[in-house]
């Protein structure tokens, strides 16, 4: 069977390749009916940050991208932290070192930065120089630039395999690389030591990774060759790039750090089908058009690593905000107002414990604002008037400014005619009142467009801003139905007062 894992580092919020990369071993290991892990690599201890690891589980989770072992959930290859796995790695490095195949290094970092600005100055390749190579502590010692705690490095050899076969781009070729450090001052192994124990340690069949490890895979498989080991089978993902074609990147774009399409409302849903379509053809449908819309699983159904488009895909976030739209859209009205509720909440325009009124008039809301949304954060907003007490909803600058010269006249027709209708009493959500758009929509015709001549679009938009308090707002007799009576005749009042 096979194993997959994603090794994301916890440097930080999640990088949105995190998600894309275990995206895709997710898809082949669910098709295949294998495993998908999830291992900390955490050996970086500079970069480290205490919170990320979380951020890691809670973000792959709202994406629905779920791992069968990791250190949350434990499993037969635990632990999956490189951190507490320290003693595994150690005597794969005395074994390197026994066999010459690797060696201490006591250079210091001044003296590795000396040396390379001279390589790069004279223009000659960059890379260890070999000094430590060969001398004992004590001869080492007697030179500039001693550490008094070594390294251990790769002793890299002439006729390293700098080819191998990648699952996506075929042949590929890598340039030789340089003796690479494995074990580090602070005892901790470097990523490339680590990635290779731990990949083998627990039976990892395919590696899939971004492109940026193409280069470093040499080193890997040469790890594999001297340990004894079968390598596993590389894919190597293009990375996601803006539209200059420079790599997306956390520092750069707030779309590069997961808990931002979190924060703005994107469906999981979506942003999964974003990132597989990112590197993966349309689906297609029966009659052979392509269908851009499409599920996990469906994906994962059809998985061909063959299909996968080496060159790194455009991050197009105008896309990503259609297909947010497409499925904000697909939503029932109760899923949609169940995933509003925690922006509703957030920005304490319901408790966290919503009474079944307050639900059924949110249920009633999302209904008129769900064709009006590419994200979910732009909810409250439009939800707020509808949960404000009357006396308490604010007029929006630009809506009072832009009331008209007749606005008094239409609100004190429109108070009238509505007055008039009859709710039988009944609360808005009750089945046999009278106060229905449709109603409510005629008695406005009948006393303001027939009666005072006036075109819609200037009898309504007093209308709306009384009860929104803003120009824009879901439609108009929708929302008067869902305020109620009362509150439609106190705000119009209100906002002649
Ligand atoms: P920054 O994005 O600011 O450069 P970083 O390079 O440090 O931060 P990492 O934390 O190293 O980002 O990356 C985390 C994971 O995201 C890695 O597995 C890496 O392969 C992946 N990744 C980084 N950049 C991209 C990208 N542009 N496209 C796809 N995956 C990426
Ligand atoms: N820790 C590495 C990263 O975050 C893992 C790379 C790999 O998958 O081998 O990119």
């Amino acid at each position: 069977k096979v194993r997959l894992r994603v090794a994301p580092s916890p440097t930080g919020d999640p990088h949105v390749g995190t998600a894309y990369m275990s995206l895709f071993n997710l898809a082949f290991a669910r098709q295949q009916g294998g495993r998908f892990l999830l291992r900390i690599e955490d050996t970086d201890r500079a970069r480290f940050r205490a919170d990320s690891e979380q951020q890691v589980f809670d973000t792959l989770e709202w994406l629905g991208l779920t791992w069968d072992e990791g250190p949350d959930k434990g499993g037969p290859c635990a632990p999956y932290r490189q951190s507490e796995r320290l003693d595994t790695y150690r005597p794969y490095v005395d074994r390197l070192l026994a066999e010459s195949k690797a060696y201490e290094c006591w250079c210091s970092t001044e003296r590795l930065t000396q040396m390379r600005e001279i390589q790069q100055k004279t223009k000659q390749p960059t890379g260890y120089d070999r000094l430590c190579l060969g001398k004992t502590r004590e001869e080492r010692a007697a030179l500039p630039g001693f550490s008094e705690t070594p390294v251990v490095r790769m002793l890299i050899p002439d006729d390293v395999e700098l080819e191998f076969d990648d699952l996506i781009r075929g042949r590929v070729s890598a340039p030789r690389p340089d003796d690479q450090v494995i074990l580090k001052a602070d005892g901790f192994p470097t990523y490339h030591l680590a990635v290779v124990v731990d990949d083998h340690e627990m039976g990892i069949t395919h590696v899939v990774r971004g492109e940026e490890w193409i280069s470093s895979t040499p080193k890997h498989i040469l790890l594999y060759r001297w340990f004894g080991l079968e390598p596993p089978q590389w894919a190597h993902m293009p990375l996601l790039r803006n539209t200059d074609k420079s790599k997306i990147s956390k520092r750069k774009n707030p779309a590069a750090r997961l808990t931002w399409f979190r924060e703005q409302g994107y469906l999981p849903e979506a942003l999964v089908n974003f990132l597989a379509l990112l590197a993966y053809p349309p689906a297609t449908n029966e009659d052979g058009t392509d269908r851009e819309v499409f599920s996990f699983d469906e994906f994962s159904a059809g998985f061909d690593w063959r299909k996968v488009n080496p060159v790194g895909p455009i991050f197009d976030l105008k896309k990503l905000d259609w297909l947010n739209g497409v499925y904000i859209r697909g939503l029932s009205v109760g899923e949609l107002a169940s995933r509003l509720l925690p922006f509703l909440v957030d920005d304490g325009i319901v408790g966290d414990n919503p009474s079944l009124g307050e639900l059924a008039r949110l249920k009633a809301v999302t209904a008129l604002v769900q064709t009006r949304m590419a994200h979910l954060s732009e909810a409250p907003p439009l939800v707020r008037p509808f949960f404000v007490p009357d006396d308490a909803l604010e007029i929006a600058e630009d809506a009072r400014a832009a009331l008209g010269d007749n606005a008094a006249e239409v609100i004190e027709a429109a108070g009238r005619a509505l007055g008039d209708i009859d709710d039988h009493g009944t609360s808005v959500l009750g089945s046999d009142s009278g106060w229905t758009a449709e109603a409510i929509e005629t008695a406005l015709r009948t006393a303001i467009v027939d009666g005072l001549g006036i075109k819609p679009k200037f009898a309504f938009g007093p209308l709306r801003t009384a009860v929104s308090g803003a120009r824009i707002s879901p439609p108009l007799f929708e929302s008067m139905e869902i305020l109620g009576k009362t509150s439609t005749l106190n705000r119009l009042a209100a906002l002649l007062a």
